[in-house]
């Protein structure tokens, strides 16, 4: 929740212009708040490689829930992917794993891609049982899913003690829960959709990391807050993709 839509153009042109060169691959998504998307979609129509992520949708396909956002609603104005189960929004607004598989299935019934965020608090960390907590989440959010359906998930690992803090998670605890997702995937679907899959991390990625966090096998890519909100940042971070 930042920045005005006035801002968010600026940020926009400002990432534009520098003219990133994207590797065959590699995508740049903008997930922006809701009143933004259209403006973000216009803005980004002519670059390829760039798309544009909702940061919610709503658990139910229509109807009475006002103030809601349907994944129907998404799909009409162009949405490509939505962040689904990211934690504040399983803090604060308690959404559970349950409630998190419905809005997955509706986001993959409108053909919207589902960016779906796991991750333990720090508490979970300390004791060491970060694997099943994750585990966990992975289980009940996704498992219902095809092998083909999961084909258009995205999954984004970030471990709560991180997100914000200026406390990154080290190279090694990202590769090693990124091996661990990877490996859990491969065990529920197979090696080959476990390997098509694309697995972020978030929490706290800057320039000065990215390169150390995205140099690691599992780690497929970044799912980036406050960094993105400088452009030179976002596009330094982005510079170290591989
Ligand atoms: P920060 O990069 O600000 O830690 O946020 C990560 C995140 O949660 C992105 O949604």
């Amino acid at each position: 929740m930042n920045l005005t839509i006035g801002q968010a153009e600026q940020l926009i042109n400002d990432i534009l212009q520098a003219g990133l060169r994207l590797k065959e691959g590699q995508e740049v998504v903008v997930a922006t708040p809701f009143p933004y998307l259209l403006k973000a979609k216009a803005l980004l129509k002519n670059t390829p490689g760039f798309y544009v992520a909702a940061q919610n949708c709503a658990s139910e396909k229509s109807g009475a829930y006002t103030g809601e956002v349907s994944a129907e609603m998404l799909a009409s104005i162009g949405v490509d992917y939505v962040i689904l189960g990211h934690s504040e929004r399983r803090e604060y607004f308690q959404e559970s794993n349950a409630v998190l598989a419905k809005k997955i299935d509706l986001a993959l019934a409108n053909g919207i891609k589902p960016i779906f965020c796991c991750g333990e608090p720090l508490e979970v960390r300390k004791a060491e049982t970060q694997n099943e907590y994750v585990a966990k989440q992975l289980e009940e959010s996704l498992y219902h899913l095809t092998e083909e359906q999961l084909k258009d998930v995205v999954i984004a690992y970030e471990p709560i003690w991180a997100i914000g803090t200026g406390l990154t998670a080290s190279a090694a605890q990202a590769q090693d829960m990124h091996a661990f997702i990877r490996g859990q995937i491969a065990a529920k679907y197979g090696r080959e959709a476990a390997l098509r899959l694309t697995i972020q991390y978030g929490g706290s990625a800057k320039p000065s990391n990215a390169g150390e966090l995205f140099a690691c096998p599992d780690v497929d890519g970044g799912l980036i807050g406050g960094a993105s909100l400088v452009a030179a940042d976002f596009l330094a971070i982005v510079s170290h993709l591989g």
